[in-house]
């Protein structure tokens, strides 16, 4: 109940206000969001180079209204490229890119997304690094999954996102699973209908155990992006199972959430890499933070009262 108000809000322009210009926000937005600029994001993934952890960077910003706006977004990714480069960051670092940022959603939008997407794949190519594309709302799973194939074509490295939520998800890991493909497997973040999505925990959890497991069996590269530690250890136990190095998949975790957890398992040798959001448009982001966890809402409310 208090998920779904949370990721209405997470839509609403009317709550993005109000949330916003809250002094105390800024205090709980800290927790999440490395900062508001490409220095900061630089700044992030040094400090989190230097514990062991990789990073995948995300320019915040999603379901934009213009074209001049998705433009802003790419030239975003090309100077925070150009930066990990310059500052010899990029051998621990990587973007995850949504496409409704490069507008995805704008009439005629899929080939204007497929464009931007092009030319950060080309900067990440040319730093030597990758890209990611995020997963949003099952209204764009399709077409999302249409423009990483043909990214692909000229990108093979460009990650995929698939969230164990939906129903259609152990089909897209049997089709994602060959060779080079990586692939993260998330539980999903969105308000999603039943006639698409599990609805209860226990669903979600099997059917990741279930997608994970065709993902560790497969060629690819999974990418296990969970807090869960049942999920991290059935994960641990499956790459045993299957003989897999280190090397050949890792772990993903959100900027301030289980940090030490997120060290742990560096020091023991795994492959971990740290999604690290920044930017000024960090609403929608912490409304999907918020609801995955009531006792952030608490958090976000004592806050509130402390500072009033
Ligand atoms: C690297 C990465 C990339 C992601 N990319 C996408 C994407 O492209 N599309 C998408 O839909 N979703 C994405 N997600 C979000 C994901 O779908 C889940 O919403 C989120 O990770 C919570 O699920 P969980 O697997 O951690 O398990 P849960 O069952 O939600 O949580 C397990 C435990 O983790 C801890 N935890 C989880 N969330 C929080 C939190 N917000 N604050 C504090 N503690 C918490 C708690 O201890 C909790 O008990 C991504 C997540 C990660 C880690």
């Amino acid at each position: 109940m208090l998920r779904d108000t949370l990721l209405t809000a997470a839509r609403s322009r009317h709550v993005e206000q109000l949330v916003t210009t809250l002094p105390v926000t800024r205090h709980v937005v800290e927790r999440y969001v490395a900062g508001e600029t490409v220095e900061d994001a630089v700044r992030a993934t040094k400090e989190l180079a230097a514990d062991g952890l990789r990073s995948t960077l995300d320019f915040l910003g999603e379901d934009i209204e213009s074209p001049v706006q998705a433009q802003a977004t790419v030239d975003a990714y090309l100077q925070l490229l150009e930066r990990l480069g310059s500052a010899d960051l990029t051998r621990h670092a990587e973007v995850s890119v949504k496409l409704s940022a490069l507008g995805q959603a704008l009439p005629g939008g899929e080939r204007t997304a497929l464009q931007h997407a092009r030319t950060i794949c080309n900067a990440a190519r040319s730093f030597s690094t990758t890209v990611t594309l995020d997963m949003e709302d099952h209204t764009t799973t399709d077409s999302t999954l249409r423009l990483l194939a043909e990214l692909r074509l000229d990108f093979p490295d460009t990650g995929a996102v698939v969230q164990s939520y939906l129903h259609r998800t152990e089909g897209d890991c049997r089709e994602l699973a060959s060779a080079g493909s990586r692939v993260r497997l998330c539980k999903g973040a969105y308000d999603e209908p039943s006639a698409v999505a599990y609805q209860s925990k226990r669903d979600v959890d099997l059917s990741y155990v279930r997608c994970l497991k065709v993902l560790m069996a497969g060629e690819g590269y999974p990418m296990v992006a969970s807090h869960d530690p049942r999920m991290v250890e059935i994960a641990g136990a499956l790459a045993a199972r299957h003989g897999r190095e280190a090397s050949t998949f890792e772990y993903q975790m959100l900027y301030g959430i289980r940090p030490n957890e997120q060290r742990r398992l560096a020091r023991e040798g795994a492959t971990v890499r740290v999604y690290v959001p920044f930017g000024t448009q960090w609403y929608g982001y912490l409304m999907r933070r918020l609801a995955e966890r009531p006792a952030n809402v608490v958090f976000f409310l004592r806050s509130l009262v402390s500072k009033s």
